[in-house]
């Protein structure tokens, strides 16, 4: 199979829909870090732990900044989409991201799993999983295994159910 130190996660998601604090629930304990305000279009968060190196973008910001991430996508093994499950309005805005992503020529046809990290799911009025699932389309995706997740990533739940899903489509 391939070697652990080969595997990039790119982490995409709307500003505020939590990818810095899932990334620092993931980090080994050394290496986490107080974050400053997130810079809007910049890799907003990165770090490598195990052979694996996972790198956060706000998907959000001015068009202009698009080609920052999506130049990472080539070399992805595999994608998280982190959305904000209470966040019904910019559900809409989310989905238009992942189909932006999905269609990308980098993107399009290659078997990458996508983990959908259904965030927040402590939060009032959170959506559950499968309305979030719903609302993102994620059923109409056919060239890519995809798994959603609830989770909340101040505590961390739902995160190792989702990372073991991923590292088993990896391997
Ligand atoms: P990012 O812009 O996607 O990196 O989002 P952040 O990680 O900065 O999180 C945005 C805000 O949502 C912060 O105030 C976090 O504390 C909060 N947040 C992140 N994850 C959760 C969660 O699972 N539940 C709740 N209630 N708040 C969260």
């Amino acid at each position: 199979g391939r070697g652990r130190t080969e595997v990039t996660v790119l982490v995409l998601g709307l500003d505020n829909s939590g990818k810095s604090t899932l990334l620092d629930a993931l980090r080994p304990p050394e290496q986490r870090v107080h974050h400053s305000q997130p810079t809007v279009g910049q890799q907003q968060d990165h770090f490598q732990s195990s052979g694996v190196s996972f790198s956060a973008w706000d998907v959000s910001g001015a068009p202009r900044h698009r080609a920052l991430w999506e130049r990472h996508y080539r070399r992805a093994h595999a994608v998280i989409f982190v959305v904000d499950s209470a966040d019904h309005l910019r559900l809409v805005v989310a989905r238009e991201e992942l189909e932006l992503m999905l269609a990308h020529p980098d993107m399009f046809g290659r078997r990458l799993p996508l983990l959908v990290f259904a965030n927040k799911c402590d939060a009032n009025h959170a959506l559950a999983p499968m309305q979030v699932a719903a609302a993102l389309g994620l059923e109409r995706i056919t060239d890519k295994p995809w798994h959603i997740c609830a989770s909340n990533a101040l505590s961390g739940a739902g995160l190792t159910d989702g990372i073991a899903w991923l590292a088993r489509q990896i391997r």
